[in-house]
């Protein structure tokens, strides 16, 4: 594997970047985008990042943000992709990353064990966020953790850990949330910014998934779903949904829990994520999607009585 050094020693002799979020972006995306960018700006790169999808507002109070834009406004010398398993998380703009691909010097920096080292450079290190390897990084271009930095590194290392609970969390998760701090940022904004606060529509939805959930497979999975009716009447987007699957976890008896998010009829954005015991990486993967061990993602396609179907059998099969 690369090191990172390699990938420093690469970005400090380039004149532009692009760094590219995965789509329906989440804290560590966009912190380790939004960190890198300012990293390399002081650097004297000129960067900017870019995401197809809308930035969700609960990032908002983090400014910097609104920067972010769904298509290249330049032509960059280096594309770097962070926290980003494969191209096809780009979404609209993997192609946009594929054709510049032939010519430029391309970067992957990321932590899932699904990463298919897509890049000229790849560095993927399983560690509980993308935005340790990223600080980790920004240290090796010579530029302090501090300010805007400090914020958008602990948004990435606090959303993805679950606010440093889940079980890869270890000592360098904290040393490293620690020079956060240490460098100004704002962990009490940053956790009820991002695990908290909802709207009031946003409660009321939740309220509602959570009193209809459907168990499978004598309760070892449970299944939340979500509807484009259930949203369109509130007046709410996709992004609401997020961290909607991590309830089911705390229910006695649940390996695993899913959310199904209804993108279309018989099309449903699944959200996986496991007690410990069942590899839903595995899971999500026979259904072209994945992820990590604890936590993945797929597409579903089907009635949903036939999608419950499906889950349960890939859940049984990937029983260890
Ligand atoms: P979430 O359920 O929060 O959307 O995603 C959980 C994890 O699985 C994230 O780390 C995300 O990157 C990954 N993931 C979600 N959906 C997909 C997918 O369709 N394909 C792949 N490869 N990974 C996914
Ligand atoms: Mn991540």
């Amino acid at each position: 594997m690369i090191q990172l050094e390699e990938i420093a020693t690469r970005l400090k002799r380039a004149q532009s970047a692009a760094i590219f979020l995965h789509m329906r972006p989440d804290g560590d995306t966009v912190g380790s985008g939004m960190a890198l960018c300012r990293a390399l700006s002081m650097r004297k790169v000129r960067t900017e990042v870019l995401c197809e999808s809308d930035i969700p507002d609960k990032f908002s109070f983090l400014p910097g943000t609104k920067e972010i834009k769904k298509r290249p406004t330049f032509d960059a010398e280096v594309y770097i992709c962070v926290d980003v398993s494969g191209t096809a998380r780009l979404g609209a703009l993997e192609q946009v990353f594929l054709a510049g691909a032939k010519k430029k010097t391309t970067v992957n920096i990321d932590h899932h064990v699904s990463n298919t080292r897509y890049a000229k450079y790849n560095f993927v290190l399983d560690r509980a966020s993308n935005c340790e390897n990223i600080a980790e990084l920004i240290r090796l271009l010579g530029v302090p953790v501090r300010g805007e930095i400090a914020d958008f590194l602990l948004l990435g290392m606090v959303t993805d850990s679950g606010c440093f609970s889940h079980s890869d969390v270890d000592g360098a998760t904290f040393r490293a949330a620690a020079e956060c701090l240490d460098g100004g940022a704002n962990l009490s904004a940053i956790a009820f910014e991002t695990m908290r606060r909802r709207s009031r529509a946003g409660a009321e939805l939740y309220a509602e998934v959570i009193s209809h959930l459907r168990y499978l497979s004598d309760g070892k999975i449970v299944c939340a779903l979500v509807t484009r009716e259930m949203l369109a009447c509130r007046g709410l987007d996709d992004s609401v949904t997020e961290g909607m699957v991590d309830f089911g976890l705390g229910i006695d008896g649940v390996e695993v829990s899913v959310c199904l998010l209804e993108v279309k009829k018989t099309q449903y954005r699944i959200s996986f994520r496991s007690a410990g015991r069942i590899d839903v990486n595995a899971v999500a993967r026979t259904f072209g999607g994945g992820g990590h061990i604890l936590a993945a993602g797929c597409m579903l396609f089907g009635e949903l009585e036939e999608i419950y179907e499906k889950i349960a059998y890939a859940v049984w099969q990937n029983e260890g």
